[in-house]
């Protein structure tokens, strides 16, 4: 994920800019202890995954690296890293900020991007054609609507 640092990669304001939204505002405070590290699920089966590797290219203002990564959305949100940090750095609320952050720049994976879309459009992750209502009518189950309208509300 990261050799050598290519400092004239550097962004000065990434770091201003990350720490003025949720997620960021502690984030110079880490000491790169790896507590995050040691009990992050993802980075037990998947030894390029760092919670401290991404927060160190933050802080070296590499933008670009970081935005442009699909390792933030390995980020399984499940907080282990945030309750240990001895620093109190917000990380999980970190990987968010740098997810949205993407998705604004367009830099989420083609993935994220087509569930992005599905979900707006329709309020549904999956779609529901006449084909499924068919089999969930012949297994005795009510029909479904094939778009949610309160999901897409929301996204207004
Ligand atoms: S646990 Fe906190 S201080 Fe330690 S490396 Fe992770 S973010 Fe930095
Ligand atoms: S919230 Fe993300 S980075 Fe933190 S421990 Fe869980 S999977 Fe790892």
């Amino acid at each position: 994920m990261m050799g050598t640092i290519d400092l004239d990669r550097s962004d000065p304001n990434f770091l201003k800019e990350l720490a003025g939204q949720p997620g960021g505002e502690r984030v110079q405070a880490c000491f790169t202890c790896r507590s995050c590290v040691a009990g992050c699920p993802i980075s037990a089966v998947n030894r390029g995954f760092s919670p401290a590797k991404i927060i160190r290219m933050a802080l070296y203002g590499l933008r670009e690296d970081v935005l442009k990564s699909d390792f933030v959305w390995l980020c399984s949100t499940c907080y282990t890293c945030q309750e240990r940090c001895p620093q109190g750095v917000s990380i999980t609320e970190f990987m968010t900020l740098l997810k949205n952050m993407a998705i604004r720049e367009g830099h989420a994976p083609a993935g994220v991007r087509a569930q992005l879309k599905r979900v707006t459009g329709d309020g549904r992750i999956y779609p529901i054609d006449d084909f499924d209502n068919k089999k969930r009518t012949k297994a005795g189950l009510p029909v479904l609507p094939t778009s949610c309208e309160d999901i897409k509300k929301l996204f207004q």
